[in-house]
C-alpha cells in the first residue's frame, strides 16, 4: 500500500500562490539557462510565466540563482549583483523601468 500524499505547510503555501500563466518545472528547466542569460545581459523582459514560476518554485529559483552566480562574470557582474538583478526581475521591480 502506498502512503497517502502528505501536504506540508510549505507545500500548501506554494500551491496557493498564483500560478498563471502556468509553466511546468520541466519547461522552466529547459529554458532556464537562456532566460537567466537574457536577464543578466539585460536583453529583454522575463516572460511572465517564468517570473510567476520562479516566484512560486523554490527549486527552480535556486537553480536560476546558481546559474546567475556561475555566469555573472560573463556579464561584468559580480555574483551578488547577478543574483540581485535576477531577484529584481522575479519580484517585478525591474518591469517598472521606463525603457521596455
Ligand atoms: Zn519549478
Amino acid at each position: 500500500m502506498t502512503p497517502p500524499f502528505r501536504l506540508t505547510t510549505d507545500a500548501i503555501h506554494q500551491l496557493t500562490l498564483t500560478t498563471e500563466p502556468w509553466l511546468s518545472c520541466d519547461d522552466c528547466f529547459d529554458d532556464l539557462d537562456r532566460v537567466v542569460e537574457e536577464v543578466l545581459a539585460r536583453a529583454g523582459a522575463m516572460r511572465e510565466a517564468f517570473r510567476v514560476h520562479l516566484m512560486g518554485c523554490s527549486v527552480c529559483r535556486e537553480e536560476a540563482v546558481s546559474l546567475a552566480t556561475l555566469i555573472a562574470s560573463d556579464h561584468d557582474l559580480d555574483p551578488s549583483g547577478a543574483v540581485a538583478l535576477l531577484a529584481s526581475w522575479v519580484s517585478d521591480t525591474a518591469r517598472s523601468s521606463p525603457r521596455r
